[in-house]
């Protein structure tokens, strides 16, 4: 990919403020790809004011004339699919097939933006003889969202289509390990009709975050990260009265009982801890073994050795990470676990040798409560925690301080409903190893995976971006009301 020095995007205009840079290496190869401008709070000012003023215009345009830009942006998108993916996989590593599925569900959202004009209807209703009272969702105004590396492209279509249609004018800051991408969608909504100043992109650092959360002019905030700065985000942004929903961490808990599908269940596991080299809050972290399945564990370690990094698998997203999975690993075989396969030493494919790569990582007989059960690493590795019956599955997966998602996997009706009643997380399966749903089923998990009310994605977030406005009528004086006059 070539070499850029990026800027901000503000006005529907590049914005290159002079601020100190931060450099991005590609995970994939090592190659310099960009620099980053590290914005301070001049720019943000000037992104917020340019939403600001963007707000009256977009705000009166009709719900379905602002649905139809992104009826656009569909069409372009779906054309260059491969050009997004590229630009995700050198950006953050993400292998290109990976890449290409993350832009389809990023489609997929913005279809469900476009069906706003659908869903959004209000309500009406005469509430007394000749007395109309009726509801409408009003947009809030200037609006932020804060993303993370991993899914750089799905994660603002979470928010920023339905936010947008429904009126609303926003500043995205991006991650520093993959800006271009979200820049990038900037560009393309531009080209499909969008107003100057409706979607601004400033990219920085924690100062940023902190001025986004404090920000007078800014009436609401999502984040999507890691739970600590998650709870950050939401206590900041709630301190200066703004609505908030933070979205944070996960240690996902598969439950693999002996009668489940032996083929099916090994491909699906050996999928849902590999995607994205485990960088996603959906995948398989922990599995709980329930009685004797040893021949279904062998085949989840056949399945994870077809994953070679580099080639089908994707890269870690930089050397901090590498060094910090790496360390779990090391930690795990210190405390006497058994390594079924160990993804420490990997060669890469020629002219990859300076990406940062880990092979896939199996790991039995992990203790209840150690280190490598308890806390996300973020990697990809399968730590199999072993258990005697359904219920202490159960226990051990409720457990966790998280709750995004968690799949069992069986044959037996009877057990996956008792898993499907009892389980503490959000976003459950039954034979799925990746249990996210599509939409419009919306996105949100519970505990320490979620700060704030509602899903992210979905009908719920209607009520996120906008305010409801009560409006009661009466024309005719002549009709007698029955009880408000
Ligand atoms: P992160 O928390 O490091 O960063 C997220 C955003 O916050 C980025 O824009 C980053 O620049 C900013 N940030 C980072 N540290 C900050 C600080 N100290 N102060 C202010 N801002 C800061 O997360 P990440 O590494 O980009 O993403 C991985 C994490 O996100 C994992 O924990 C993963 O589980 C989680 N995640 C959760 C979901 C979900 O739906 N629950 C989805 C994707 C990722």
């Amino acid at each position: 990919m070539k070499y850029t020095d990026l800027a901000n995007f503000i006005d529907g205009k590049p914005s290159t403020p002079e601020v100190p840079r931060a450099e991005r290496y590609s995970p994939v190869d090592g190659a310099l790809l960009s620099t980053i401008p590290m914005s301070d709070a001049a720019e943000l000012d000037k992104a917020v004011a340019a939403a600001k003023a963007a707000f009256p215009i977009w705000s009166a345009w009709t719900l379905k004339e602002r649905a139809a830009v992104f009826f656009k942006y569909y069409a372009l998108l779906s054309q260059r699919i491969d050009e997004v993916a590229d630009i995700i996989h050198n950006e953050m590593g993400k292998d290109f097939n990976e890449a290409k599925a993350e832009v389809s569900k990023s489609l997929e959202l913005t279809e469900f933006a476009c069906a706003m004009p659908q869903i959004a209807t209000g309500d009406v209703e005469e509430v007394s003889r000749g007395v109309e009272c009726r509801l409408d969702h009003v947009p809030l105004g200037v609006v932020a969202s804060i993303t993370p590396f991993n899914f750089p492209h799905m994660v603002p279509h979470w928010t920023m289509p339905n936010a947008l249609v429904l009126g609303n004018t926003m500043v995205i800051k991006p991650s520093r390990e993959a800006p271009l991408t979200v820049l990038k969608i900037a560009e393309m909504l531009k080209e499909a009709g969008l107003p100057d100043g409706v979607l601004n992109i400033v990219c920085g650092g924690r100062e940023l975050v902190t001025g986004i959360c404090e920000h007078k002019d800014i009436e609401a905030v999502t984040f999507v990260g890691s739970t600590k700065v998650a709870k950050m985000v939401y206590a900041k942004s709630c301190a200066t009265y703004k609505r908030a929903l933070a979205l944070g961490s996960a240690n996902n808990h598969l439950i693999l009982l002996p009668d489940a599908h032996p083929a099916n269940t090994a491909a699906n596991i050996a999928a849902s801890f590999l995607g994205c080299a485990g960088q996603r809050c959906m995948s398989a972290c922990i599995l709980v073994a329930v009685g004797e399945v040893d021949d279904i564990i062998g085949k989840i370690v056949e399945e994870a050795r077809a994953f070679v990094p580099g080639v089908n698998m994707s890269a870690i997203v930089n050397a901090e990470a590498k060094v910090s999975i790496t360390g779990f690993i090391d930690r795990a075989e210190k405390e006497g676990f058994k390594i079924l396969l160990d993804g420490r030493k990997v060669t890469p494919p020629a002219g990859k040798e300076k990406g940062n790569y880990l092979g896939p990582t199996i790991v039995d007989h992990v203790k209840a409560g150690s280190e490598m059960a308890v806390e996300e690493n973020f990697g990809p590795i399968l730590a199999i925690v072993r258990a005697k019956t359904l219920d202490e599955a159960l226990d051990i997966a409720n457990s966790s301080p998280y709750g995004n998602g968690g799949s069992i996997f069986t044959q037996s009706g009877r057990s996956a409903e008792i898993y499907c009643k009892r389980i503490q997380a959000g976003m459950v399966a039954v034979n799925v190893g990746v249990p996210v749903p599509r939409e419009p089923f919306s996105f949100g998990g519970w505990k320490d995976s979620i700060v704030g009310g509602g899903d992210i994605t979905g009908k719920s977030s209607i009520g996120f971006w906008t305010k409801l406005k009560k409006i009661s009528v009466k024309w005719n004086p002549d009709k007698p009301a029955i009880w408000l006059g």
